[in-house]
């Protein structure tokens, strides 16, 4: 039996429900998280628990947990589901009202749901590389916040799956912003670059992990805005997530990038993550 955490309760997740007046369910009204667990433990659960209370904090959502208790609900959870490799999707909502695009009057507790997917590394991916399209920027000036509103993001990556790609890299005119659901980097002149943490994309956990063992290990980075034209010119290009780790990207609008295979730097950066995992979460099997 699978159990999922509902408003704090671990129940069977048959048994869970949700309103049709939810706000989430209506609106998109919240805010959410995908945490990755191996070797049944929690990687950089600290730092996407924070994300959620300040992504929820930016949309006037006071969220009735500590960060603590927070980790001890999921810590549960994992362990009630056994999950060994796999994610763990929370999410909060506005919680349930009349609907009304005005937030509701008094206190309307949150929906906070959790529950757990079981899924294994992406081991194809990670060694070969994946192919992406090129695709406009039509999101809105929010993307820092990770918000349920996903439809653009949804259309980006819909129309990269129909021309047989993993991604869709978005640019807002000539800069690149990030994946529709990942961080990009290129590598220029050996230097790595990434879009700066502002409005404009989500700052992933994944790509502040990356940013952080760059640092440790001799790696020029710089946080910028870089333009397609410098993507179409890089040495390497590579993508960042929770769920995709470190990705070699091979191919965009059907140009190769690094002749179509990883290049040096990402592959190094891919062993710097693996070994960050095994530090948190113990040694992987591969
Ligand atoms: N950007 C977007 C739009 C995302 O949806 C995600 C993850 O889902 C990321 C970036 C990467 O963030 P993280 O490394 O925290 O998973």
């Amino acid at each position: 039996m699978e159990y999922a955490l509902v408003n704090g309760e671990i129940i069977g997740r048959s048994e869970a429900k949700i309103d049709v007046e939810d706000r989430g369910y209506q609106f998109g009204d919240g805010v959410y998280e995908v945490i990755r667990v191996y070797n049944g433990k929690l990687f950089t659960a600290g730092d996407h628990l924070k994300r959620l209370v300040k992504s929820a904090d930016s949309i006037g959502i006071s969220l009735p947990y500590t960060i603590q208790q927070l980790t001890e609900m999921i810590e549960e959870l994992l362990s009630k589901n056994n999950l060994e490799t796999g994610n763990i999707y929370m999410q909060v909502t506005r919680g349930v009202a009349p609907r009304n695009h005005v937030f509701p009057a008094g206190n309307v507790p949150p929906t906070l749901v959790a529950y757990t997917i079981r899924a294994v590394r992406p081991l194809d991916n990670l060694k070969i590389g994946v192919k992406t399209i090129l695709t406009e920027d039509i999101r809105w000036l929010r993307c820092d916040i990770k918000s349920l509103n996903l439809l653009a993001n949804l259309m980006a990556k819909q129309k990269a799956s129909e021309r047989g790609c993993f991604e869709a890299i978005q640019h807002r005119g000539q800069d690149v912003t990030e994946g529709s659901s990942s961080n990009i980097f290129i590598v220029k002149d050996g230097t790595v670059i990434t879009h700066e943490s502002n409005n404009l994309i989500l700052k992933g956990i994944t790509k502040d992990v990356i940013l952080d063992l760059c640092g440790k290990n001799n790696i020029p980075v710089i946080e910028r805005t870089f333009t397609v034209a410098e993507l179409d010119e890089a040495e390497e290009v590579f993508l960042s997530s929770t769920t995709a780790e470190v990705t070699p990207i091979i191919e965009i609008n059907g140009t190769k990038v690094n002749e179509g295979v990883p290049g040096p730097i990402t592959k190094k950066l891919q062993n710097l993550f693996e070994k960050e995992i095994e530090k948190q979460c113990g040694v992987l099997v591969r």
